[in-house]
């Protein structure tokens, strides 16, 4: 049948009736509910295609004209969609940061959609509200270890916030900063507040001709939106180099010291814990020191790294944290909930007033609508995931995860060590490290003529890239890459295979089976061919 009659009573029906046990929608729903993965082994990524090819399903630009049978629609969603999606649950995914996720967020996910939600306000989410500032208690508890008196007072209190929920760490990182640009520029006798008369009148009042943001090179990108945004503009994101894959603290002062000499304002230093690329974590405590020198907001991102908070063992790893002003947080990357969950913590529960907003319908003064503070307006309820995933997994629980992804990536490390072939390029500090494909050969060469490894780089860059394309389109794993300076190669950025274990599904053998594809790949592309000859007639 092409297409339902237009009727109210056909849409009433959509709204109020299933379809009956036996339609598509109902055999998915069953499907997806009894073995997820055999679900998505039998569903997604059917038949490997390109970009192009799939783009023709989603071709038309007028909205479809008569109502379709939601079956009907929903075999549609199966073959043009989920058939050429990605399976991020597939253990061997390991390029990216989203992974598996526990079952119980399926359930969770329809009751969240069924109760539907509004955050911004308590008269559209009533116990959501509370629900949402505890889990950002607990999380505030965990970075800034504050005294059970301070929650008691901040933890319900309409003036007052820990912190901000939102749809991920680039909003987070945002929120932060707008607050440390509040902050940075306050009212005083004969000024109103950037937040009223903007940043124009702002920095003609105090003086400063620009106001920038100091982090390493390998800050997130979410930081250079963030100071677009903000009408800093791109170029007051001081980047500084960092071969060492850490901001150096001193280095930061001097760059800092030197902005305002002449005549500029820091904003905030940017201490990342767990680069995006590598999973490095800067020196927060020394930082820290720095910020307070430059008399400036110190902001971590945390968005990867501060579930390692969790653990014992690794928390240290992130000691000077709880000095930050604010702080981001992803839950969507390593506590495992689904995408859409970040948040940003403040220090000072009064920061968030620097950026509160009132509306005469909703978010009156003196209520405790989480709108009045936060980026986004309409909001789901994610919080609900966090806050389950809390109880159901506990500290100790998420402190086993993270142990495991740590441990696994070490061993992955000494895997890619170990083999003649491989080059391990940044060892793990958290559960990512970045590697590359380099001939047994070539690099026995390199040991003996360093000089010669400039244009080497370039031949192996093209045979990583080569290797990771077509592991990519062979669709049986995944790794990503990026371009990086180290240490070793502290001149020249070289391309390197990035991989991420998230996943607590991933087996040693996952990883060796990955290793011998890329051999396998490698060995019969042009580039190998073309480095071994090289070397051949070399020696
Ligand atoms: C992932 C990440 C972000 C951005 O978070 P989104 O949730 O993708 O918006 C920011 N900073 C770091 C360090 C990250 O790892």
């Amino acid at each position: 049948m092409k297409g339902a009659e237009v009727s109210l009573d056909h849409l009433f029906k959509v709204f109020t009736m299933p379809e009956g046990k036996d339609s598509k929608l109902a055999q998915i729903e069953q499907h997806l509910s009894d073995n997820l993965a055999d679900f998505l082994s039998q569903h997604v990524v059917t038949k490997v295609k390109s970009l192009e090819e799939i783009e023709k399903h989603f071709s038309k630009s007028a909205v479809p004209e008569n109502p379709e049978f939601v079956s009907k629609h929903a075999e549609d969603l199966l073959n043009k969609l989920v058939a050429n999606s990605v399976n991020t649950y597939s253990p061997t995914f390991i390029g990216h940061m989203t992974s598996a996720l526990p079952y119980f967020h399926l359930p969770l996910a329809k009751l969240l959609v069924g109760l539907n939600q509004n955050l911004v306000k308590i008269e559209t989410s009533k116990a959501f509200t509370p629900l949402e500032r505890q889990v950002l208690g607990m999380m505030h508890e965990l970075v800034y270890k504050q005294s059970d008196d301070f929650y008691n007072t901040y933890l319900h209190s309409a003036n007052h916030a820990l912190g901000a929920f939102c749809s991920g760490g680039t909003l987070a990182n945002i929120t932060a900063l707008w607050v440390a640009r509040n902050k940075a520029l306050p009212a005083t006798t004969q000024f109103k507040g950037v937040a009223q008369e903007g940043l124009a009148a702002g920095m003609v009042h105090y003086g400063y001709k620009k106001m920038g943001i100091i982090s390493s090179k390998r800050g997130h990108y979410s930081l250079s939106k963030a100071v677009d945004i903000l009408a800093l503009g791109r170029q007051q994101m001081l980047t500084i180099d960092s071969p060492s894959q850490r901001l150096s603290p001193e280095k930061a002062l001097e760059v800092g010291l030197q902005y305002q000499k002449e005549g500029n304002k820091v904003l905030a230093i940017v201490g990342i814990a767990g680069t995006t690329e590598t999973g490095h974590i800067d020196p927060l405590d020394e930082l820290a020191d720095v910020a307070k020198e430059l008399g400036c907001h110190f902001h971590v991102d945390a968005a990867w790294g501060g579930a390692t908070l969790f653990s014992n063992e690794h928390g240290q790893l992130l000691k000077g944290i709880a000095r930050a002003d604010s702080v981001t947080l992803d839950a969507h990357k390593q506590m495992y909930v689904p995408m859409g969950a970040g948040m940003v913590l403040f220090k000072d529960p009064n920061d968030s007033n620097t950026v509160r907003h009132h509306a005469q319908y909703i978010l009156r003064a003196g209520s405790k609508d989480l709108g009045a503070t936060t980026i986004e307006g309409s909001r789901n309820g994610m919080a609900m995931m966090v806050y389950a995933s809390l109880h159901i997994f506990g500290r100790q629980g998420y402190e086993l995860l993270i142990n495991q992804s740590i441990e696994k990536t070490k061993t992955f490390a000494r895997m890619i060590q170990s083999h003649p072939d491989f080059e391990l390029v940044t060892s793990p500090t958290l559960s990512l490290l970045t590697y590359r494909v380099n001939p047994e050969e070539v690099q026995q060469r390199t040991k003996a003529q360093p000089q010669i490894n400039h244009a080497l780089n370039m031949e192996l860059d093209k045979l990583t890239v080569a290797v990771q394309k077509q592991q990519r389109e062979a669709g049986k794993s995944f790794v990503s890459r990026t371009r990086l300076q180290t240490e070793k190669y502290p001149d020249q950025a070289i391309t390197v295979f990035r991989v991420v274990l998230a996943n607590p599904l991933t087996t040693e053998t996952d990883l060796q089976n990955i290793l011998d594809e890329q051999l396998a790949i490698a060995s019969a592309t042009k580039a190998w061919k073309k480095l071994c000859y090289k070397h051949k007639k070399a020696s």
